[in-house]
């Protein structure tokens, strides 16, 4: 009789157990991609090797895609000119090279020579003069791109830099190893770039912050969602050094070679798929406000907040529910 009593003890504390693991979430932070990242799964058993697995398929995705480390394939491609790809780096670069003509070039992935030579990569940063800039830029246009299978050459000196759209492929590419494994529900937060998997599961919403571009320590609006969504920013502040009281940032305007003077200071795009909202965030920045929003209203893929250096607070009317916390502006179709 008591070893009865013992035993339905013992199953109620496993019964227990299991119940408490289904509800919690695992969760995994750590550092790739030269940012701070975290992910939330919510899972049955088994749920913190699945917030680990996100660490583990970043982690590879950034040894590829690398631009600066010898070992990685994009470093190879890039100074030999031509090479044989792995299927994510060649999907990458055709949904890139698809979205740079949906944006009439504002998203380019051959901007790196420019890129490099202000020092964005190294952190050695400089204004370089007029002529360098315009050499940097001869071999910049995807003219010099061409794909035949799996090979891929680069004509001219071009060179690829992903950095536009890889966190945004990354967290994608784990949402969906995630649902594959059967996570009930996930929150990943690789840097500037938010992806949520399913319905949080105490039924509320995500809440998604958007920093305030001009301080740091707080949120210029939130947004609540529900359901699976990637939420990306591209912001001046997020990366940039200053000379002689001037700022220069770390996204560019394919037109001048130099860091974009579009006069905002934050995008930030809601859709869908993860590379779509990071390359569109990239791209709607280099554009500008009137531009961007024309694009959106020949769009139906994507919302955006678009935040102007003058602190104003634009968005798009499909979001314009799900935002609080400050005054904004909505745009209309
Ligand atoms: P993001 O933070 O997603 O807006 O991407 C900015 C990064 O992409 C920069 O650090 C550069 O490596 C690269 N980049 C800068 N300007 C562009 C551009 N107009 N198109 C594509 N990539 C860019
Ligand atoms: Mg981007």
């Amino acid at each position: 009789m008591k070893r009865c009593a013992a035993l339905a003890v013992f199953l109620l504390f496993l019964t227990g157990l299991s119940g408490c693991a289904r509800t919690q979430a695992a969760e995994a932070t750590f550092f790739a991609m030269d940012t701070v990242m975290s992910a939330r799964v919510w899972h049955g058993a088994g749920g913190a090797a699945d917030a680990q697995a996100v660490q583990s398929l970043v982690t590879e995705l950034e040894q590829t895609l690398s631009v600066t480390d010898e070992r990685s394939e994009l470093y190879r491609l890039n100074a030999d000119g031509q090479a044989e790809l792995s299927a994510d780096t060649l999907n990458i670069l055709q949904q890139t090279l698809a979205l740079s003509a949906r944006t009439g070039g504002a998203l380019d992935p051959t901007l790196y020579p420019a890129v490099r030579l202000w020092g964005f990569t190294t952190g050695d940063y400089r204004v370089p003069s007029e002529a360098e800039i315009a050499e940097a830029m001869a071999a910049a246009g995807t003219e010099h791109v061409s794909i035949d299978g799996s090979t891929v050459t680069l004509t001219d000196g071009a060179m690829l830099d992903f950095g536009a759209v890889a966190k945004g492929y990354a967290a994608q590419k784990a949402a969906d190893e995630l649902a594959a494994r059967g996570a009930a529900a996930a929150v990943l937060s690789l840097g500037g770039n938010v992806q949520t998997l399913g319905s949080k599961p105490d039924g509320t919403p995500w809440k998604i912050d958007v920093r305030d571009p001009f301080d740091g320590t707080r949120a210029a609006v939130t947004l609540s969602l529900t359901g699976s969504h990637a939420v990306v920013t591209s912001g001046g502040y997020q990366r940039y050094f200053e000379e002689d009281g001037v700022r220069y940032s770390h996204i560019f305007d394919p037109e001048t070679g130099a860091p974009a003077r579009s006069g905002l200071a934050s995008v930030t795009v809601a859709a869908d798929d993860g590379l779509l909202a990071d390359g569109l965030s990239t791209a709607l920045y280099v554009m500008g406000l009137d531009a961007a929003a024309d694009f959106w209203r020949a769009s139906d893929d994507f919302e955006a907040v678009l935040i102007t250096d003058g602190g104003e607070i634009f968005v798009t009317e499909g979001l314009s529910g799900s935002v609080s916390g400050a005054e904004v502006q909505v745009i209309g179709r």
